[in-house]
């Protein structure tokens, strides 16, 4: 279960969509999930951030596939086998942001504009 999971809300016993009685976390009906929107800004904020952050094996793996074999993450999320491997968005925000860390940490500048006033202003 991720922190998203266990940060949300739990509503009424019936399902809000079509009144069906909830055993689980979806309706087994029409599929909704139960978690109750209404709830803070903020509480939708971090989890947002925990959703997209939360350190699980899957990211180990996912790297670990994308190096040693190329092309079988891409494969195997098109052919439908998703949950072993990090989300994609995760794993491009994650990469991201280890990237622009790396760069501000080591110096390296990809891109220097250099502006210099000349004498019409
Ligand atoms: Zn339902």
């Amino acid at each position: 279960m991720t922190g998203a999971d266990s940060n949300s809300r739990i509503a009424a016993e019936t399902c809000a969509n079509c009144g069906t009685s909830l055993t689980g976390e979806y309706c087994p009906q029409c599929g909704q999930s139960r978690a109750e929107l209404k709830r803070p800004v903020i509480g939708l904020f971090t989890e947002a951030l925990d959703g997209v952050f939360t350190w699980d094996g899957r990211l180990l793996s996912t790297f670990r596939q994308l190096f040693s074999r190329p092309g079988r993450v891409a494969r195997e999320f098109v052919d439908g086998r998703r949950r072993s491997y990090t989300p994609p968005i995760r794993l491009y925000l994650i990469v991201s942001l280890v990237f622009f860390a790396a760069m501000a940490i080591s110096g390296i500048r990809i891109v220097a504009v250099n502006i210099t006033a000349d004498d019409a202003g």
